[in-house]
């Protein structure tokens, strides 16, 4: 069966077709047959370079071959066991080692499960309830945080189903603003458990911190004895060695992670200053469970992964992305079109909006319309990246400066289409 086809098909048995809504997208979302390194492949007969990536975990690309034979060995000798392992204690260590706030890491399935997690540890720890995230971050699909409110009111539910008793605890704030989290923190710091912050905004597109505002997000949260709570689901791995708190240079209280953690396969874990992790359960009072946590296999894809990502692998991932970047700004620069490229690392953007972009409010003055049309189009070039302005794309290490030099083509023809 064809794409179009199976999803008529799909949509019979799973809502909207697609077992998470961002995969959906008009007319109808391509079907992977397979992929390999930097490519993926539709049951269409169409190959794409990949710059969605599974959105993060991919790092090292598809099915890299250590991976899939550290992988396969593992399966031979079980897929799950509810008992411990020496590899947890292996990925742990390796954890320990990268992230500079790290000293104890607990593995979940997901990093949805991971900020969940997190935020329960920082209220047990704290003694308190409320809790702070910024506009437009996206820590998972759980109650605590998809809720929306303006600064300084209790939030409000963001979606049917999350109870208003629960969204009533959680404050959001503009992202990059020093003003508006020092006036809430003045007004009802001693109600606040943590800070939980994305600190490369990748759920509404790709929005670094100003200069100085991780610095003074740490000042804040330290002097109001609110812990501090770095979401590197995306960024963990990605933008260096030891993930975003490393590239900017600011430690916080809590890391939470996922995708890469896992080596493309489910896996969250989230890691802290002992004094804290030391309240988990069942050392302490703060309840955390999971039948799969630690599962034999994603550790094992975990450490596979891990251990290829030394100090060299992100300085070439990082030449990559200067390279896409830049030849993305040539032809900006050429063309004269009124959009902004972002990124850091190994992450890139393009938002349709001519202004700078700081916060989700200067994300959603972009012309998502006008977005789809460059998605669409740069499909048809053969490029997949993710079908929202609001995501971020992403490069591995099995990309080729061919890979990237078509990319670049492909996304000066797409913003052709797209401004035609
Ligand atoms: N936090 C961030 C920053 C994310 O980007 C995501 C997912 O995209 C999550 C948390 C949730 O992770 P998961 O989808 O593994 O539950």
């Amino acid at each position: 069966m064809f794409s179009k086809d199976l999803f008529q098909e799909s949509k019979k048995f799973i809502p909207g077709g697609v077992s998470s809504p961002v995969r959906a997208f008009e007319p109808y979302p391509f079907f992977v047959k397979k992929a390999s390194g930097s490519k993926i492949y539709d049951v269409d007969g169409n190959k794409y370079i990949d710059h969605c990536l599974a959105y993060g975990p991919l790092i090292l690309g598809h099915a890299d071959p250590k991976v899939v034979r550290e992988v396969s060995n593992q399966l031979t000798i079980g897929s799950a066991y509810g008992a411990p392992t020496e590899n947890e204690i292996i990925l742990a260590k390796e954890v320990v080692d990268r992230i500079p706030s790290a000293e104890m890491v607990r593995f979940v399935n997901s990093g949805g499960e991971a900020t969940m997690s997190a935020i329960r540890l920082a209220r047990g720890f704290t003694g308190k309830d409320k809790i702070i995230k910024f506009d437009g971050a996206y820590h998972g699909a759980h109650d605590y945080t998809l809720v929306k409110g303006k600064p300084g009111e209790a939030c409000v539910p963001d979606t049917k189903g999350i109870p208003l008793d629960t969204a009533k605890n959680t404050y959001s704030v503009p992202f990059n603003d020093e003003e508006a989290l020092s006036d809430l923190i003045q007004k009802d710091g001693d109600n606040i458990a943590c800070l939980i912050m994305e600190v490369v905004m990748g759920n509404i597109g790709c929005i670094e911190p100003k200069k100085g505002f991780l610095e003074f997000v740490r000042k804040i949260t330290e002097e109001n004895n609110i812990l501090l709570i770095f979401d590197e689901v995306i960024t963990g791995f990605r933008l260096a060695r030891g993930g975003a708190q490393e590239y900017y240079g600011v430690t916080p209280d809590l890391t939470t992670m996922g995708k890469i953690v896992g080596g493309g396969l489910p896996m969250g874990a989230f890691a802290g200053k002992k004094e804290i992790m030391e309240l988990i359960a069942p050392n302490g009072p703060v309840y955390q469970a999971g039948t799969f946590s630690g599962n034999p296999i994603s550790v094992q894809a975990g450490i596979s992964t891990l251990k290829q990502l030394d100090d060299k692998f992100y300085k070439d991932l990082e030449r990559k992305g200067n390279f896409l970047r830049s030849n993305i700004q040539s032809v900006i620069d050429e063309q004269g079109y009124n959009i902004t490229p972002v990124g850091c690392g190994s992450m890139f953007q393009i938002y349709f909006n001519p202004a700078p972009v700081y916060n989700n409010e200067d994300a959603h003055n972009s012309d998502a319309k006008r977005f789809l049309r460059y998605f669409r189009a740069l499909l048809k070039e053969g490029v997949f990246i993710p079908p929202s302005q609001f995501e971020c794309n992403f490069i591995s290490s099995a990309h080729t400066m061919e890979d990237l030099t078509q990319t670049a083509e492909a996304i000066e023809m797409a913003l052709e289409v797209a401004f035609k």
